[in-house]
């Protein structure tokens, strides 16, 4: 669903008029009307047709500027009306463009059309930033269907996990159907390494992306980005304490990413977007205020924000993170829970959590990401 932009920003009041009137006002000026109805009247806010200016968007251009401006643009997950608010909101403040995405559990959780509509109103509600509706990990061409026809204007395929002929003929298919619909499609070769894959140091080599591999699959399956496995993972444990490294500090320090293959992967894919999973950075602080208020997350690990500044220079145009911002939600709420143990209402305790994920996807959008003030 791409909606026709809009321009006259500020909400103009009117007194008591019928919404045949009104109706009759919009279609005189050709306009688009958002209406609130008040006890008496309401305000209007005017959109003008053809201004092209925003909505749901691909993340064609998106990626595009990214790449050439050596950003990324951040992929956060929704599943719920707080996230969602949460991250439009510090990207509307910090002025940048924004991926929502969905995944399975995201679905089966809130249900498609609750997910749609909440993103629609943020739309409404940012119309000077680009955003995009993503679905994360579809892992077939129904699921796919869905949601290129439920109003997604991106879809991932996941076929990683077969083999590299049946990836291609999973990918090329959902492409065909996507680019019909004037949908973007991401694809993904090689699998994110998880901590099981990882003990096992063979295993852990096979799931890296072949970069020999590319350009063969981009070219069969006609996608328009790549998810690639470097070294990220999905979770909040990414690596075991024994793969990190002790600072002088005495804070455990991941391995670093596999540059080499990132390179390698871009330099035989020119100008093509590449895409990170399991980009979470894992906030220390938040483990601490989890484990702080009865929470139980050992050695939780994740990805250090210099690599995925580093990786975002490069040619990352979208970088996922999903658990940090379910970390700063429940740490919000465990110590709430704590601090306010007679507390029930539940906007007392959603509301300091969605202003802490706010606050950190303002962080990932200014430090990390870099594509504050992009939009
Ligand atoms: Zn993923």
């Amino acid at each position: 669903m791409i909606f026709h932009i809009f321009l006259e920003r500020k909400w103009n009041t009117f007194g008591v008029l019928s919404k045949y009137k009104l109706k009759k006002i919009i279609e005189n000026r050709k306009l688009y009307g958002i209406i609130k109805y008040g006890n008496i009247g309401g305000m209007i806010r005017f959109i003008k047709k053809g201004t092209i200016k925003m909505a749901l968007v691909t993340t064609t251009e998106m990626f595009k500027k990214a790449y050439d401006g050596g950003y990324a643009i951040g992929a956060f997950n929704v599943n719920n009306m707080e996230i969602v608010q949460a991250i439009t909101e510090a990207c509307r403040e910090e002025n940048a463009p924004v991926i929502l995405q969905v995944s399975k559990g995201a679905r089966a959780y809130a249900n498609h059309t609750y997910l749609v509509k909440l993103v629609e109103a943020a739309v409404l509600e940012c119309p000077d930033i680009p955003v995009a509706l993503h679905l994360d990990h579809g892992d077939s061409f129904e699921t796919c269907k869905s949601c290129i026809d439920g109003g997604f204007t991106s879809v991932m395929i996941d076929a990683s996990s077969k083999s590299f002929e049946e990836n291609i003929e999973i990918t090329r298919k959902v492409v065909e159907y996507a680019h019909d619909h004037g949908v973007v499609v991401e694809a993904e070769l090689g699998s994110l390494a998880g901590i099981e894959d990882e003990v096992n140091v063979s295993a852990e080599a096979a799931s890296y992306t072949r970069p020999e591999e590319v350009e063969e699959f981009v070219a069969k399956t006609g996608c328009d980005s790549l998810a690639i496995a470097i070294g990220t993972s999905h979770g909040a444990y990414k690596f075991t304490p024994e793969q990190c490294t002790v600072n002088e500090q005495g804070i455990l320090v991941p391995p670093a990413l596999r540059f080499d293959v990132l390179e390698e992967v871009t330099r035989r894919l020119p100008g093509f977007p590449i895409v990170l999973h399991g980009s979470s950075s894992v906030p220390q602080d938040y483990v601490k205020m989890v484990n702080a208020n009865g929470g139980k997350m050992p050695n939780a690990i994740g990805v250090p924000e210099e690599q995925l500044r580093k990786a975002a220079a490069l040619s990352v145009c979208k970088i996922n993170i999903d658990s940090d911002l379910r970390l700063a939600m429940t740490g919000t709420i465990r110590k709430f829970f704590n601090d306010e143990p007679s507390k029930f209402d539940p906007r007392e305790y959603l509301k300091p959590a969605r202003a802490n994920i706010k606050e950190l996807v303002r962080h990932k959008l200014v430090n990390v990401l870099g594509c504050a003030g992009k939009a």
